[in-house]
């Protein structure tokens, strides 16, 4: 049986991993975009987009929505991957929001592309005005949704009579999983191997809390947060409360919240639910502007049953998990850059979470030199991306020809990060021991991030492989 990884290799993003059972059947576990290289979709990469032929792979499995995980399924679909995709339901909902979301951005950047190259042909007979493509359509999106096979928590599956596949709940994103697989090799003998999928945290707004990995033999693990140890130990809602009563009561300012349109949005919303119907929240209005957000928080409220216990009791007792007073849904572009001419206090969660992009833009061009106002990151920022160059002291924001210089306070806090930290991943992998456990595989992460992970588990006895990218491995 070979294991070749093909993404994510000491560094987050690209999730992609190809097991090969002794048979010939070849499993694609993940199917990710790079986003550190592209944080916005990429143009197509030509006619050999994959390092395998799409239409030799068998089957997918799917571990969760993230785009880092499944953002290139419909390129796959594109260049002749014929079979299915195995996730969980939620999995499944979350990914047609994402990868519909991720086509009409490319339709976009590739039509404004055709544009300046129209306009250089004006300019110069003869040269430019060719077409680029987007890596992938709408179409090729409906041709993988249309192939997703849905399976519940914990379930065997037996996708042939050597190959059982199991998903596990892992905390993180609604349906995102750890994935088992069991495959015979041709001795006969049984070989489990699991992929981590992203670790999620215990006790996160709206989830359930990760399980317990069962024994296996080999297990694929992220190791995004590396070294690293989540510092802000008080409550969500402890920490919101306090960051809007100074912001927007104590300086009458804007909190300006750069947020992931999916899972993110939903657990601040419901933590600001909550601190309402605790009374704790100051009657300032809250504006979620960005449409994919909405859609998100529709198909999380139609998903409760997936959802933690305590959110189901606030669902079972209020009929609705997010909606309040004061929450207003902001649909329209007009209604959204009507929000950025006035400077009352108020907080608006808006998209792209790394502002590539997305209507916080807009915001940001009126707020950034704003000394009132406060840009409060909540999620993961990567390498790159104007909203990393900002946590790292950018004093001045190029956009559109202009120079806005950085006076909003930046602020961030890590207890919305939907990632285990290092003792987090240390007692994920702790589930297994040493002795049985014949390989951790570690992925998603940056180098350093790896580098500080192998050591503890090498301590502990474990054997650890930091994998490069397209190395294989004989299981
Ligand atoms: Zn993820």
């Amino acid at each position: 049986m070979i294991l070749q990884f093909l993404g994510a290799n000491r560094q987050v993003t690209g999730s992609m991993f190809l097991l090969e059972l002794d048979d010939g059947f070849r499993i694609l576990v993940d199917c990710g975009q790079d986003l550190e290289k592209n944080p916005l979709p990429v143009e197509d990469t030509g006619s050999d987009p994959f390092p395998f032929a799409p239409s030799e792979i068998d089957l997918v499995l799917l571990t969760h929505a993230h785009i880092d995980h499944s953002g290139r399924l419909p390129t796959l679909y594109r260049h002749g991957y014929t079979g299915d995709i195995l996730s969980t339901l939620p999995t499944y909902y979350l990914a047609s929001l994402l990868l519909a979301d991720s086509a009409q951005l490319m339709r976009k950047k590739a039509e404004a592309q055709q544009d300046r190259n129209r306009k250089r042909k004006q300019r110069r007979l003869g040269h430019g005005g060719e077409n680029e493509w987007a890596e992938y359509s709408s179409h090729d999106v409906d041709q993988s949704l249309s192939r997703f096979v849905t399976v519940d928590f914990g379930q065997a599956y037996v996708a042939r009579p050597n190959l059982t596949i199991i998903f596990n709940p892992t905390g993180h994103l609604l349906g995102a999983s750890n994935i088992i697989v069991e495959a015979r090799r041709s001795d006969g003998s049984a070989c489990r191997i699991a992929f981590s999928g992203d670790v999620g945290r215990y006790n996160y707004p709206l989830l359930n809390d990760p399980v317990p990995l069962p024994r296996v033999d080999y297990l694929v693990c992220e190791s995004t947060y590396g070294g690293r140890l989540h510092v802000d130990k008080n409550q969500p809602g402890d920490i919101l409360e306090g960051i809007i009563r100074e912001v927007c009561v104590e300086q009458s300012g804007k909190l300006l919240i750069p947020s992931f349109s999916v899972g993110r949005t939903q657990s601040l919303l419901y933590v600001l639910h909550r601190l309402q119907l605790e009374s704790r929240l100051p009657e300032i209005p809250i504006y979620v502007d960005s449409p994919l957000a909405i859609e998100s928080t529709r198909a999380y409220q139609h998903l409760h049953r997936f959802l933690s216990t305590d959110a189901r009791a606030v669902l079972a007792r209020f009929d609705d998990l997010f909606s309040f007073k004061q929450l207003h849904l902001v649909q329209s572009l007009s209604e959204s850059k009507a929000l950025s001419d006035h400077y009352r206090p108020c907080i608006i969660i808006s998209a792209s979470g790394m502002l590539e992009g997305g209507r916080i833009q807009h915001h940001l061009r009126h707020q950034l030199q704003n000394s009132k106002a406060c840009i409060l990151f909540i999620g993961f920022v990567a390498e790159g991306t104007f909203g990393r160059r900002l946590l790292d002291g950018e004093p001045i924001w190029q956009n559109e020809g202009k120079k806005i210089e950085v006076r909003a306070q930046i602020r961030r806090t890590d207890v919305f990060s939907g990632h285990a930290d290092h003792n987090g991943l240390v007692e994920f992998v702790g589930s297994q021991t040493p002795e049985t456990l014949k390989t951790v595989f570690l992925t998603h992460g940056d180098y350093p991030a790896m580098l500080a992970l192998e050591e503890t588990l090498s301590e502990k006895g474990y054997h650890v492989e930091i994998p490069y990218k397209t190395q294989t491995f004989t299981l």
